[in-house]
């Protein structure tokens, strides 16, 4: 990282408010960020309208600004960036980097490991359905900063994945990797419920030719054992009137020293003092 600013980020997807599972996403790479005197950046991934919840982006944003957690530049919303997705698609069906498949689920679930390319193989090739990479940098193992060296499954690394869907919404791991390649994200802080994604998301900065950020999973804050915090399990909303308590207890999860209580921006700054990475405990369980 030496002769780069470090640029980190944050990126909610609208579908609910905070809970404390991103509290800790938030908070986890905002300290790291700060620490490295880099900036922290917010992207809201609101490229899923179905999941979406009105008023939710909103509200994230103010959630975040009464916990002091105060990002750098305009937040970036992925939906002012489907025509950039678009034109990425075209060309790399162009390229013949992407095809087209229509294959059903039934089909898919018949195969023997995961996705086994056969529409890329079709003369003439389809000219509609969802899109797939053709993943030719596949990588199965990466360096965590704090888990070490990670592996995935090699026949879900090499998979040639949806990057567009059948219903002509653009896939999670294409514009995310478009995105932080387009804001210079340097590290990447977020949940151990995406590690398997990262390598997906790995394989595709590497075919755009894109710097391959740092990766950093933070543990998962569960209810249950294995049971982890999520809008889609109603975790409840953090207070945006008492930020105190839960920025205490999210520094407590993510193994960090207490800070007196005082103005969340107080609490923060004496928390980015004394953060230190190396106390962040492990993911014990991996969650997927
Ligand atoms: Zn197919």
């Amino acid at each position: 990282m030496q002769g780069q600013a470090y640029i980190g980020r944050f990126a909610p997807s609208p579908s609910g408010p905070l809970h404390f599972g991103s509290l800790i996403a938030a908070l986890g790479s905002y300290l790291r960020a700060r620490s490295q005197q880099g900036k922290w950046l917010v992207r809201i991934e609101d490229i899923d309208p179905p999941r979406e919840v009105a008023g939710a982006s909103t509200l994230i944003l103010s959630t975040l600004e009464a916990y002091g957690l105060y990002w750098d530049d305009t937040e970036l919303y992925q939906s002012t960036r489907l025509n950039v997705y678009e034109a990425k698609l075209q060309q790399l069906l162009a390229d013949e980097q992407a095809y087209f498949c229509q294959c059903t689920r039934k089909q898919i679930q018949a195969m023997p490991d995961s996705y086994d390319g056969r529409c890329a193989r079709l003369h003439p090739p389809l000219t509609h359905g969802a899109i797939r990479i053709k993943n030719t940098a596949a990588i199965a193992q990466f360096h965590d900063q704090l888990m070490g060296n990670v592996s995935v499954d090699k026949a879900f690394a090499e998979e040639d994945f949806i990057i567009k869907r059948r219903d002509g919404l653009y896939a999670y791991q294409l514009a995310v990797v478009m995105d932080d390649a387009f804001q210079g994200i340097t590290e990447v802080v977020r949940g151990s419920d995406l590690l398997t994604s990262s390598a997906r998301q790995i394989s595709l900065f590497q075919q755009f030719h894109a710097p391959v950020p740092e990766w950093l999973h933070l543990p998962l804050a569960c209810d249950a054992p294995g049971h982890k915090l999520s809008k889609q399990n109603h975790a409840q909303a953090i207070d945006n009137k008492a930020p105190q308590q839960s920025i205490q207890a999210a520094l407590g999860f993510l193994g960090q020293a207490k800070v007196d209580i005082d103005a969340p921006e107080i609490m923060l700054k004496q928390a980015v003092e004394q953060f230190d990475l190396a106390a962040i405990p492990q993911q014990q369980e991996i969650l997927l």
